[in-house]
């Protein structure tokens, strides 16, 4: 009976493995490691323990696991220009309690995007579950969007930050960044207003941070913000972890959030991982993260031309890797995700800022939201980005059968299979890795 399962366990992993060989992977949040890293994820550092600093491990056995733990924030502090990295945080949401419990007290207000405007669950309010209320009981106020612009409102977040002052709410933390992030935050144009409150102000880079480290996208910390949490695995195409960035004279209240506050082991595979993303970055990145923005453009840009409702038209669809379509025209964003799906194109539903004013769920919105860091990892340039569009209106403009367009798209994936902008790709990007 265990074997069985044992068994079926292997086999809907390689299912899953050779279902993406054959997709087009445009998840915004997803991206896809190099072999080195895959190689390193497998190795015994991932069984150890080694809470603390390196150096100062409440663990032994530790020895090599310091010296990478120190290459990798050598080489994240080199990619951010930062004085202090504290890698150990094992995701996007643990960075962000890390940044909430370092410069916040429960029961204090933030600032930060709602929801339906891109701001992340883990901004969210109590009465949503949102992690700032539910976990840390911040007290979460809206940062204004300017639905025309997809951006902070600067000169309604100023009010409302005079009225939140008057009314006793004096923000302690913004929260700049979003999981809809197609231009960069006014970061520059408002951290002198939270900064004369006595306003730590924070930058949510999960989405940004392979774009923000290699130059292409902005530069939070030289525009003002004292931190900045991230993922490394979305436009930073590393594994599933975070790292919280910021000055030396926040080291202290950083670290102590991170270890006692936050995580006992830290991944250490994640981690070695993380650093040969770092290296990674660091020398291809630049290449890499201008075709991430280019592509994304070029997809909008066809998307456009085809029918398709994308955003922003007038600004360029995006300064990113992300792009965000109404498609209440044509359905909804759980329906167009599904049938999208059954062609091999994976794509996610998202809410659009005005959704639920306008009675929209999450589970059927009025949005997708489509993402070029994968794609462009897996080599595919401006004319892929074109046929790419093509797929896509074939099955929600056209309302062809999927199961037709799949077949194409299988073909159309077979030149793009090996991993890019890395050292070493002996192996391709989604084979399946057998050591047992
Ligand atoms: C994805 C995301 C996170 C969470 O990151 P995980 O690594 O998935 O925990 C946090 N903030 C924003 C804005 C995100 O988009």
């Amino acid at each position: 009976m265990s074997r069985e399962h044992y068994n079926r366990i292997f086999e809907l992993l390689q299912k899953h493995h050779q279902w993406f060989r054959e997709a087009i992977p445009l998840i915004a949040s997803e991206n896809v490691p190099s072999p080195a890293v895959r190689e390193v994820l497998t190795s015994d550092f991932g069984n150890r323990y080694a809470e603390g600093w390196p150096g100062e491990r409440v663990y032994a056995g530790c020895t090599y696991i310091d010296r990478v733990e120190n290459i990798c924030i050598e080489l994240m502090k080199k990619l951010f220009r930062a004085e202090f990295v504290d890698v150990r945080p094992i995701s996007g949401v643990v960075s962000n309690l890390v940044v909430y419990t370092a410069f916040t007290e429960p029961g204090d207000t933030m600032m930060a995007l709602s929801i339906p405007c891109g701001g992340h669950i883990t901004m969210g309010k109590k009465k949503l579950g949102g992690t700032a209320g539910a976990v840390h009981g911040l007290n979460v106020e809206y940062l204004p969007l300017n639905y025309k612009e997809l951006n902070i409102d600067v000169d309604r977040t100023k009010e409302r930050l005079k009225k939140l002052v008057n009314e006793g709410k004096t923000p302690k933390l913004v929260m700049f960044g979003a999981s809809v992030f197609p231009f960069p935050h006014p970061v520059k144009e408002l951290a002198d207003a939270f900064h004369e409150v006595g306003a730590t102000v924070g930058y949510d880079a999960a989405h940004v941070a392979g774009l923000i480290g290699c130059g292409c996208f902005q530069d939070p910390l030289r525009e003002g913000a004292d931190v900045m949490s991230l993922s490394t695995h979305k436009t930073f195409f590393g594994p599933q972890h975070g790292s919280v960035v910021s000055w030396e004279k926040h080291a202290d209240k950083i670290k102590r959030a991170t270890f006692p506050g936050m995580v006992s082991n830290h991944h250490l595979h994640a981690v070695a991982g993380v650093a040969v993303a770092c290296a990674e970055l660091l020398e291809f990145g630049e290449q890499y993260a201008r075709q991430v923005i280019r592509n994304a453009k070029a997809l909008a840009q066809a998307l456009y031309e085809r029918g398709f409702n994308v955003l922003a038209e007038h600004k360029g669809f995006t300064e990113s890797h992300v792009i965000l379509i109404d498609v209440t025209k044509q359905g909804d964003g759980g329906t167009i995700e599904q049938e999208l799906e059954k062609a091999n194109i994976i794509i996610n539903r998202n809410l659009l800022p005005w959704d639920i004013k306008e009675g929209r769920h999450f589970m059927h919105p009025g949005g997708i939201r489509l993402g070029t860091s994968e794609v462009t990892r897996l080599g595919m340039k401006e004319n892929e980005m074109e046929e790419i569009a093509e797929f896509m209106k074939r099955v929600v403009l056209d309302k062809e059968a999927p199961e037709k367009v799949k077949a194409d798209v299988a073909e159309f994936r077979k030149d793009f299979q090996k991993v890019h902008y890395c050292f070493e790709n002996a192996v391709e990007a989604y084979e399946y890795i057998k050591i047992r």
